[in-house]
Order: C-alpha cells, then sequence, then structure tokens
C-alpha cells in the first residue's frame, strides 16, 4: 500500500547509471537526509551526482508522519542525564536550526510543501506518567527550550493531567518538498539516477570511487552516504543497531473513543501521533 505521501504525490523518476561518471560530490541514497546534502553542496557550487538502489525518495521520508520537531521523543532530561545540560543545549538549538533551515528552503526555492508552524504536544499516557513530563519541563526551560504547560490538548488528557506544548515545531509534506529540492539541485547541474545501487568503494589520496551494483563507477573527490542504515561500514554502526520497523495509521475513531482511559489512550495515541515511547505520547 502506498504512504498517504506517495499517494499524493511522486517523485520524479531517473534512470540507472549507465556509464561510468565522475563529479565533486557523490550522494548515495536520495531520502531527506541525501537530497538535503545534496542540496547544499550544490548551492555552495559542487557538481553532485545522487545515486539511490531504488526510487528517489523512496524509502523512509515516504512514510514519515513529517514531523518537525524540536522536542525529543527520548527526552530532554535523559539527554541531559547522559550528556549533560551544555550538550542537550546544543542539540536542541541543532534540531530549531534545521526546521528554519527547511522553511528557508521553501521559501528560497519556491517549494510548495505545506510547510507550516504547528504547536507540538507531549501528553502523558496516564495519571502515574506525569512526572516524567514535570522532569522534562524543568530541564526545558533550564536549556532554553521555549515549552509551557497546557490543560488542553488536541486529545483528551488523562484526568488530572496537563500536556507540555512546545512552541514552533512544523509540518511539512516530505514528498513534495524533497521533488523541490530535486529540481533545485537539477537547476544548479546536478544528475540523479534511480535503481543504482552501492555496492563497494575504494578510497584514495585523490578522493572516492563508488562501484554501483549494475557495473558503471562514480569518480568523485567525495562520497556522501546517506543510506538512513550505514552500507559502508558493516561494523561500527550495525553492531550497535537493532532492527524495528514502525508504521502510522491514521482513521476516524467513534465518539465514545474519546472516553478511553489507560491503555486505551496509549493505543489510540499511538495512532493519531504514529510515534509512542512508553509512558509519553506526542501530537501535533
Ligand atoms: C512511521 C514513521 C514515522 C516517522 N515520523 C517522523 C516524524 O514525525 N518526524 C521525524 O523527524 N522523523 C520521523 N520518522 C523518521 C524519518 O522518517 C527518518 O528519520 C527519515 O525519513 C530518514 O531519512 P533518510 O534520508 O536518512 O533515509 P531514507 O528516506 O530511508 O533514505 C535512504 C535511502 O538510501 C537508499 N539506499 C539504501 N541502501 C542503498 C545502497 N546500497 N545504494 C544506494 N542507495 C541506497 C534507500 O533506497 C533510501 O531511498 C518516522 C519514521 C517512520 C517509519
Amino acid at each position: 500500500m502506498p504512504s498517504l505521501w506517495r499517494a499524493q504525490t511522486e517523485p520524479p523518476k531517473f534512470p540507472r547509471l549507465g556509464n561510468d561518471a565522475s563529479c565533486d560530490l557523490v550522494v548515495v541514497g536520495a531520502g531527506i537526509a541525501g537530497l538535503s546534502s545534496a542540496y547544499e553542496a550544490a548551492r555552495c557550487g559542487a557538481r553532485v551526482i545522487v545515486i539511490d538502489r531504488g526510487d528517489i525518495a523512496g524509502g523512509m521520508t515516504a512514510r514519515t508522519t513529517a514531523h518537525l520537531a524540536s522536542e525529543l521523543d527520548d527526552f530532554y532530561f535523559e539527554l541531559s542525564r547522559a550528556m549533560g545540560e551544555d550538550r542537550a543545549r546544543l542539540y536542541h538549538e541543532s534540531q530549531v536550526a534545521a526546521i528554519n533551515r527547511v522553511e528557508a528552503i521553501c521559501a528560497d526555492e519556491n517549494i510548495a510543501a505545506d510547510f507550516a508552524r504547528v504547536p507540538g504536544y507531549l501528553v502523558a499516557a496516564e495519571p502515574a506518567h506525569q512526572a516524567e513530563l514535570v522532569q522534562e519541563y524543568d530541564v526545558c526551560r533550564r536549556i532554553g527550550v521555549e515549552v509551557e504547560w497546557s490543560d488542553t490538548a488536541p486529545v483528551p488528557l488523562p484526568h488530572g493531567t496537563r500536556a507540555l506544548r512546545f512552541a514552533r515545531q512544523a509540518r511539512f509534506h516530505p514528498l513534495k518538498y524533497c521533488a523541490g529540492l530535486v529540481e533545485a539541485i537539477r537547476n544548479r547541474g546536478g544528475q540523479f539516477y534511480g535503481q543504482t545501487a552501492y555496492v563497494a568503494h575504494d578510497q584514495d589520496g585523490s578522493g572516492v570511487t563508488i562501484q554501483t551494483e549494475s557495473g558503471p563507477r562514480i569518480r568523485a573527490a567525495a562520497a556522501l552516504f546517506a543510506t538512513n542504515s550505514p552500507v559502508n561500514d558493516r561494523v561500527a554502526i550495525h553492531t550497535k543497531q537493532v532492527p524495528m520497523r514502525t508504521y502510522a495509521m491514521a482513521g476516524r475513531s467513534p465518539p465514545e473513543a474519546s472516553r478511553m482511559r489507560s491503555s486505551g489512550i496509549r493505543s489510540k495515541l499511538i495512532i493519531m501521533s504514529g510515534c509512542s515511547r512508553r509512558a509519553t505520547a506526542r501530537t501535533g
């Protein structure tokens, strides 16, 4: 079944790489990470080639719930505990900068990607979990996150709880955005090849050679791997990863569902937000 985004927008398709090629930067993987990187390089004048083993923007980017959130799924109080408040603050600033960058690129490149600023809510799935929100609020205030308490949220709150409301989050249409990036990169001379899988590379003092599955090679001054799960290093990251697939589904619920409490609430929030961890769920 195509995702909601894919059913509405088909990103442009590109042929397989047929001959050897050369460029300044080769980007392996054409999801939002690869396309954003390719865009920044092309904007700085680099000759860019982007390859993907499937379609352009056909990976996880086509399946996201598309919240552009500076709020953190894993909680700032936990990041702060593990890495210290200065690093948690830096992380938050990077998320704010990333959302601002998407907004600026939409404006600069005239990309109609339905970008809109919206508030984001973190709600307790059940009253016992409110304490985590209190911890989160305290750390967020200390590191400069724009957050406030709210007695309402887009979903009914469990009795006796309040939500955290994060200002200036955003949402967009990921595939309209990616299609806009593709056009902006092509306008700067960038090239795209679909159905072109990376299988190996050789690196030397003057650059890198990418070997593609069907034969042709790409010689470049630098290569950037944006394959979501790394394909160029099978040990360092993979030994720290857990295979996992998440899904987001949406549907109308009957009025009586709004009276759900406890574990029922949690299920409902997972459906609505697509992203729920432990006690709390994110909506917005
Ligand atoms: C249900 C769901 C909800 C989500 N909700 C959110 C959200 O609300 N907000 C948020 O910020 N994030 C969310 N995410 C996560 C977000 O979608 C991803 O982090 C993001 O899309 C990853 O982008 P990417 O470019 O790194 O990877 P991808 O989009 O997966 O792109 C990687 C590309 O690399 C290609 N590739 C892989 N191997 C090779 C190879 N050997 N050769 C060539 N190409 C290769 C793939 O074909 C793919 O196109 C969600 C994810 C899911 C599944």
